[in-house]
């Protein structure tokens, strides 16, 4: 399901030795049959996928695209649409199979177009996307030519997500899901060119040490782009939700954009920068056909869109970029 070698090969030619020589115990750790009951089930759905490989690929496009419609018939259509659809729920995409549209409940889409005018270039670079969720940006790095993406997020439906994706592909490039979380990742590692924080940092006890981690991981003058949710407010405004925030659980801290630049600052950062602000609205992130469950609009106030439903402000997203 993943290629420990070849992924220790790439480590140690981007200068991690050490964390290549860990790797085949952390995975084996993290794919222990019994972590997840359904981790089984979706092998057997990767193993049964038609063995089709096709090089007509898109990386570039909003709806990232796998093949085209033509290269396969109607059974075979039939085979991967059911192998998808027993891959349920599909957050991050859109995604477009063999004709077969993916519509995720994120636009992950919009996100990229927000954010990819104002990073460093990615060609030629070696990128860390701590929590990757099934993917979809990873794949867009190298969609501008990365040289390597090092994709880690610990929920194995989401490797099985990019297994599916990555199994039509002739000549994928040199993307790779690691069933890690952040925690798993050598402590100074100073290698990578830039590392993606997306989606995280509010789930992070310690901000701070989340944020020095990081750093950490980049090379002297590599770039951070962080990506987190935000509330109004001057340089000490941080939301603390007492309980949940938006329905989820595991809230912690939820600075303002002063706060976010501070916080970046007094971690070691030079040239900080927000780059952009966005309410998340209910096009962006929505239940559909592909995620069965709640989505943004259960979690808004019914009677004030600015509210979430346990009354703080509604998701409102910044993106940084920093330097190590
Ligand atoms: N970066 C993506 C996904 C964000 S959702 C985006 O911006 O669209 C947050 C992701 O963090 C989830 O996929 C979740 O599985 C992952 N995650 C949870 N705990 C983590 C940890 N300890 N380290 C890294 N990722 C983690």
């Amino acid at each position: 399901m993943i290629p420990v070698e070849v992924v220790q090969q790439e480590l140690c030619d981007a200068g991690m030795p050490g964390w290549a020589a860990i790797l085949p115990r952390q995975i084996e750790q993290a794919l222990t049959a019994d972590r997840h009951g359904d981790l089984g089930r979706w092998r057997y759905l990767l193993q049964q996928m038609p063995d089709i490989q096709t090089a007509d690929i898109d990386l570039k496009a909003d709806i990232l695209r796998i093949g085209q419609v033509g290269e396969i018939n109607e059974n075979t259509r039939q085979d991967i649409y059911q192998t998808l659809r027993a891959l349920q729920p599909w957050r991050k995409g859109p995604y477009e199979v063999f004709g077969i549209p993916v519509d995720t409940e994120w636009r992950s889409d919009w996100k990229w177009r927000r954010l990819s005018g104002h990073i460093q270039p990615l060609a030629g670079r070696k990128v860390l996307d701590v929590g990757c969720g099934n993917g979809y940006h990873a794949w867009r790095m190298a969609g501008e030519g990365a040289e390597l993406v090092i994709g880690i997020d610990p929920t194995l439906l989401f490797l099985s997500q990019f297994n599916a994706i990555r199994h039509f592909m002739a000549n994928p490039p040199h993307v790779y899901f690691l069933p890690l979380g952040i925690e798993a990742v050598p402590k100074g590692l100073e290698c990578f060119d830039t590392l993606f924080s997306m989606g995280i940092l509010y789930h992070r006890r310690s901000p701070m040490d989340h944020l020095l981690e990081l750093r950490r991981c980049l090379r002297p003058g590599g770039e951070l782009v962080l990506e987190t949710l935000v509330i109004e407010g001057g340089q000490n405004a941080v939301l603390v939700p007492e309980g949940r925030y938006a329905k989820m659980r595991n809230v912690w801290f939820i600075p303002s954009v002063e706060a976010l630049k501070n916080w970046l600052q007094r971690c070691g950062y030079r040239d900080v920068q927000v780059v952009d602000v966005t309410p998340t609205s209910t096009r962006e992130q929505r239940r559909t056909d592909w995620m069965a469950f709640e989505s943004l609009e259960d979690f808004l106030d019914p009677s004030d869109g600015k509210k979430t439903i346990e009354g703080h402000p509604a998701p409102l997203r910044a993106i940084a970029t920093a330097r190590a």
